[in-house]
């Protein structure tokens, strides 16, 4: 048995009922954040009529409430930007914006500052006191340079103005950091074109590397356990700006907007970020947009959208529970919000294109509380501050994803006659991958898999096929020698880390730990699992470790023969006759619309 502590924190008092877990769970104190106040955005008025001075959030336990902070205006300044764009191509108009500081552009850039480059002296001073590049990484085994080492993220602060008839993005974020190690220079995810970086005030350098890193060099470096705020100033027009090697991006541009959203990559084209599950942050998202056009994003509207310039209005959205790059979203265009308060008195916010015919689409994405009702009784308390969904256009993204605290799901599911089913998948996501997030990329069974369980319990619920005819159904299916059964679900590979594969047989393989360890044990695995891992990370491992605590029984072969070897496992005598004897029996009724949100996938 092999335990590790969370990645970075465990932010949630461990309750009676897993004691055990108080040794292994280290509680981190988490940094109480000073947050301070952002540049004023001069050339442009982001900031116009949200705060009249910086909030941030501060957490503690599993809460996060705002204060007030200092205010530290800091003048404008050009950084010299060197580096080079090898793995970004940009269409014709923005192209070379990013190679040069351009005032006249830039969305906070002032004229005539002095760029900053870098000096022997610099570098000898970085050299004596022992400062050291952070890794251009987070050691993910597959996406070796997403997410970047020597800190630790605990706040955004996006601001943004989006002109939807040229889409056109001009944003300043200030990132609240603390640094792991006495950092000399780091690296954060982004593509779009910057003009400025300040870090505590000062200008900094930057340059591009590889296909999405900014590399950021402080004028000073950067002490281990002290905090740091690095501001981004930077404009561009998202659609144009493509990654080399990558067939699409995260940036849907609608014929009334845009949406960003998209896994495993999505903030790079409007937010730079330290992209990876395990650097996971509150966001406050403020959005600057004509009047007529709705602002969408995750957590809760922290006030009414307020008047910024003649026929502009500004939107204000606020995560605050932490939350991991990928699940942020930001949804612009023509939207009807409808807003409910849940039986437990939570806020569910749903937005409805006004483009499309979402008639068919209510009613079912309106199941989502009562979804979620269902699904805390099996997984534990929901763990966030609000829920909802987004239905897009048929234009934006294509497939549902998990944006934490409201899933975003594309009309033609549900034109196309789709159910609750992918609703319950996305929901189930709240807790299993959002809130308990994957540590590495190749854990995504411990995401997906569970979603997928999640529809195969809700088919149960509604007497549509149970979760063992599912599994009959998938086992029987594909023959030992179908490419099903011919890779390993706990290691993927970056190719096939969204393989219908890795849903299904991630699913079947909780149904087999469930007939192993027995009902009781299996759902108390699970809501611990969620408990402990709140608002964390866990890896293959680390659940391993814990169905083991919890069972008493080594499963290491088990997790072997279903997780990491190729070829379809090999089942008791009498459940391998059940399993061949499925495939002559009629699919359970569910079989079509679970095989439905399979399409539903991010393809690579
Ligand atoms: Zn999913």
């Amino acid at each position: 048995m092999s335990l590790t502590a969370p990645h970075k924190r465990c932010e949630r008092p461990v309750r009676p009922g897993a004691a055990l877990w108080l040794a292994l769970c280290l509680t981190v104190s988490l940094p109480v954040w000073a947050c301070s106040e952002e540049r004023v955005v001069q050339t442009i008025e982001l900031r116009k009529g949200v705060e009249e001075h910086g909030h941030a959030p501060e957490c503690s336990g599993d809460t996060c409430s705002e204060t007030a902070s200092e205010s530290t205006q800091t003048g404008g300044a050009e950084a010299a930007h060197s580096g080079h764009d090898a793995g970004i191509k940009r269409g014709v108009d923005t192209a070379g914006t990013d190679a040069k500081p351009s005032a006249g552009k830039s969305a906070a850039g002032t004229a005539g500052s002095k760029p900053v480059q870098p000096t022997a002296a610099g570098a000898s001073a970085v050299a004596q006191n022992g400062a050291k590049p952070g890794d251009p990484g987070l050691g993910d085994p597959d996406y070796v340079d997403y997410g970047n080492g020597g800190y630790n993220v605990s706040h955004y602060d996006i601001r943004l103005r989006y002109t939807p008839s040229e889409d056109r993005l001009a944003g300043v974020t200030t990132i609240t950091l603390a640094p792991s190690m006495h950092l000399s220079r780091f690296n954060l995810d982004f593509v779009l074109a910057v003009s400025e970086v300040t870090v505590n005030g000062e200008p900094a350098m930057f340059a591009r590397e590889g296909q999405h890193e900014l590399v950021i060099t402080p004028a000073s470096s950067l002490p281990e356990g002290t905090e740091a705020q690095v501001i981004v100033s930077y404009e561009d027009v998202p659609s144009r700006v493509r990654v080399q090697g990558m067939r699409r991006t995260g940036w849907w541009r609608t014929a009334d907007g845009a949406i960003g959203a998209g896994a495993p990559e999505n903030a790079w084209w409007w937010y730079p970020s330290n992209d990876h599950p395990t650097d996971k942050a509150t966001h406050a998202v403020t959005v600057t947009v004509p009047e007529g056009v709705t602002v969408v994003s995750n957590g809760l509207q922290t006030m009414p959208p307020t008047a910024a310039d003649q026929g502009w209005l500004t939107w204000s959205w606020r995560s605050s529970k932490h939350q991991q790059p990928y699940v942020s979203l930001l949804v612009i265009g023509d939207y009807e919000l409808v807003e409910r308060t849940t039986e437990s008195g939570l806020p569910a916010i749903y937005a409805y294109s006004k483009r499309v015919d979402t008639a068919s689409a209510r009613p079912t994405v309106e199941l989502t509380e009562e979804i979620v009702r269902w699904e805390e009784t099996l997984f534990g308390p929901y763990p966030f501050e609000a829920m909802g969904g987004v239905v897009a256009p048929n234009d934006g993204i294509g497939y549902a994803l998990e944006t934490q605290t409201r899933p975003i799901y594309p009309v033609g599911y549900f034109s196309r006659g789709g159910g609750a089913t992918v609703v319950a998948h996305e929901s189930a996501h709240q807790w299993f991958g959002d809130s308990t997030a994957i540590k590495y990329w190749r854990d995504v069974w411990l995401s997906e898999g569970f979603a997928t369980y999640a529809e195969w319990l809700y088919s149960e619920e509604q007497g549509t096929g149970t979760a063992q005819e599912l599994f009959d159904a998938n086992y029987s299916r594909y023959a030992p020698n179908d490419a099903f059964w011919q890779f390993v679900v706990g290691d993927p590979g970056k190719e096939r880390v969204f393989d219908a594969a890795v849903y299904n047989r991630g699913a079947m393989t909780l149904h087999q730990l469930r007939l192993t360890v027995g009902d009781d044990k299996f759902f108390e695995i699970l809501r611990m699992w969620t408990d402990v891992r709140r608002h964390s990370n866990g890896s293959t491992e680390d659940f391993r470790g814990l169905c083991e605590l919890v069972s008493g029984k080594p499963l290491e072969d088990f997790f072997d023969a279903w997780l990491f070897t190729a070829g379809r496992p090999k089942l008791e005598a009498a459940s391998s006759a059940r399993a061949e004897s499925a495939s002559f029996a009629p699919l359970p009724v569910s079989w079509a619309a679970i095989a439905a949100t399979q399409t539903m996938h991010p393809p690579r």
